[in-house]
C-alpha cells in the first residue's frame, strides 16, 4: 500500500464575483515511502494547491488523501518554500530549532539533531551566523534544515531553488540528492523545471491547467525509444 494515497481530488475556488474556478479535477497518486516525486505543471495548474492539501493547511476539498501514518499537524510535514523566510534576528542554528523551541523541546536529543542537520546542510561552521551574513543558497540549505528538525515523514517543497541563480541551483540539487541519502524522506517537489524534476525525482507527474490534472506520471530515468 501506498504512504500517500490521493484519490479523485478535486478542489473548487470560490472567487470574486463567486465565480468558481475548479483549481484540481480527478487528481489521483500514489507516493510510495522515500520515493522523490516532482510536481511539473504551468502556472495555474494547482500546484501549489494541491501540496496545501497534503500539508493539512487545506481541508476544504472533495476526494480523499489517505496516509498509512497520519501526520501530525505541524509536526511531521516540513515544508520549504521558495523564500526561505528565516528570521533575521536568529543566528542560523536557532533558525533550525525554532520548531523545537516552539515546541519547548529542550531535550538533549533536540540539540543533537540541530547540530547533526547543520552538519548535513554544509553549514556547521555558520551556526552562529545570521541570515544576512549567509549566500542565498545557504540560506535556502538553513530553510532545508529547519524543515527537517522534526524529522518529519514528509519533505513538500514548492519551487524550492526557483529564486536562485543557476549555479547555486546546481549546486542545491546535488546538496538535496545528499540529504535524501542521509535521510531517505519522502519528498513531493513542485518545479517548473523538467530538468530539475528529471534531475531529482525517481518520479514526474506532469500537470496541465484549467482544470488542473495529473496528465501523465513518468518514471525516472524516461523511457526513450
Ligand atoms: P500553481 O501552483 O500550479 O501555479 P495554484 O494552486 O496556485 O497553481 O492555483 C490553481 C488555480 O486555482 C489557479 O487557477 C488559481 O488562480 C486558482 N486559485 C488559487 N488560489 C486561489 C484562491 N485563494 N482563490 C481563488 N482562486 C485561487
Ligand atoms: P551557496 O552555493 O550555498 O550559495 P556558496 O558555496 O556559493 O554558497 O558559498 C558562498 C560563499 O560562502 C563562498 O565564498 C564559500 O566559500 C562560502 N561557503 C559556503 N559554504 C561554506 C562552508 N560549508 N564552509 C565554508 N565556507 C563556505
Amino acid at each position: 500500500t501506498a504512504f500517500l494515497s490521493i484519490r479523485d481530488v478535486r478542489k473548487t475556488y470560490v472567487g470574486a464575483n463567486r465565480q468558481r474556478v475548479v483549481a484540481l479535477a480527478d487528481v489521483d497518486l500514489d507516493v510510495a515511502e522515500g520515493e522523490v516525486v516532482a510536481l511539473i505543471g504551468p502556472s495555474g495548474c494547482g500546484k501549489s494547491t494541491l501540496l496545501r492539501m497534503i500539508a493539512g493547511l487545506d481541508a476544504d476539498f472533495e476526494g480523499k488523501l489517505a496516509w498509512t501514518r497520519r501526520p501530525r499537524p505541524g509536526k511531521d510535514i516540513g515544508f520549504v518554500f521558495q523564500e526561505p523566510a528565516l528570521l533575521p534576528w536568529r543566528s542560523v542554528e536557532r533558525n533550525v530549532s525554532l520548531g523545537l523551541e516552539a515546541q519547548r523541546d529542550r531535550s538533549a536529543e533536540g540539540r543533537t539533531r540541530v547540530r547533526d542537520l547543520l552538519d548535513l546542510v554544509g553549514l556547521s561552521d555558520f551556526a552562529q551566523s545570521f541570515p544576512k551574513e549567509l549566500s542565498g543558497g545557504m540560506r535556502q540549505r538553513t530553510a532545508i534544515a529547519r524543515a527537517l528538525a522534526y524529522d518529519p515523514q514528509i519533505l513538500l517543497m514548492d519551487e524550492p531553488f526557483g529564486a536562485l541563480d543557476a549555479i547555486t541551483r546546481d549546486r542545491l540539487h546535488d546538496d538535496l540528492l545528499r540529504i535524501w541519502e542521509a535521510t531517505r524522506k519522502t519528498i513531493i517537489l513542485v518545479t517548473h523545471s523538467v530538468e530539475e524534476a528529471t534531475y531529482l525525482a525517481d518520479r514526474v507527474a506532469v500537470m496541465s491547467a484549467r482544470p488542473g490534472r495529473i496528465k501523465a506520471v513518468h518514471r525516472v530515468p524516461l523511457d526513450r525509444d
